[in-house]
């Protein structure tokens, strides 16, 4: 259990900055665009109240062979420190969590050291080599029309290690 805090203590202090946590700004709402074929491209963003996003992955999952891969994530670099990627990952993984995830390039200064600290934190792998199936493949795949959606959870005090 000592283990899982100090995962925690280390994914906060070091990806997720240990700037006190961005204040959501006032009218910050989420939007989700779910995806038009069953394996296509979802998307799901924070936004300002001016509707612009701050915050957003676009992701592909497929129930058949029980694949998810991280297509794109970005979080504002003003925003960041807050939280915002990792509620975005929540989201995109939920109902997949036990799924093979893994993602296009990471950037060295934002994807890279994310996902590290998630895979330890999630056991998911999140290796930075896209694994498409042919279902995800299919083209084209654009997102179908965005929908507001519930905030997602924040990150759990204790993450439950899905693949552990
Ligand atoms: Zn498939």
């Amino acid at each position: 259990m000592g283990t899982r805090v100090t995962l925690w203590s280390r994914l906060a202090a070091g990806c997720l900055g240990r700037a006190p946590a961005g204040e959501a700004g006032a009218g910050d709402f989420w939007k989700y665009r779910p995806p038009t074929t069953p394996a296509g491209f979802q998307q799901f963003m924070a936004c300002a109240a001016d509707g612009s996003d701050f915050a957003r992955v676009t992701w592909q999952t497929c129930a058949q062979c029980r694949l998810g891969l991280v297509v794109q994530i970005r979080v504002n670099p003003k925003r960041r420190g807050a939280g915002y990627g990792t509620r975005l990952m929540l989201r995109a993984m939920r109902g997949c969590e036990a799924y093979t995830w893994t993602t296009t390039v990471q950037s060295a200064e934002f994807g890279r050291p994310f996902f590290r600290a998630l895979s330890k934190s999630t056991g998911a792998a999140f290796t930075a080599k896209a694994n498409l199936c042919e279902h995800m493949a299919i083209e084209p795949r654009p997102e179908g029309p965005a929908q507001r959606e519930e905030p997602p959870p924040r990150a759990p005090r204790r993450w439950p290690h899905w693949r552990r």
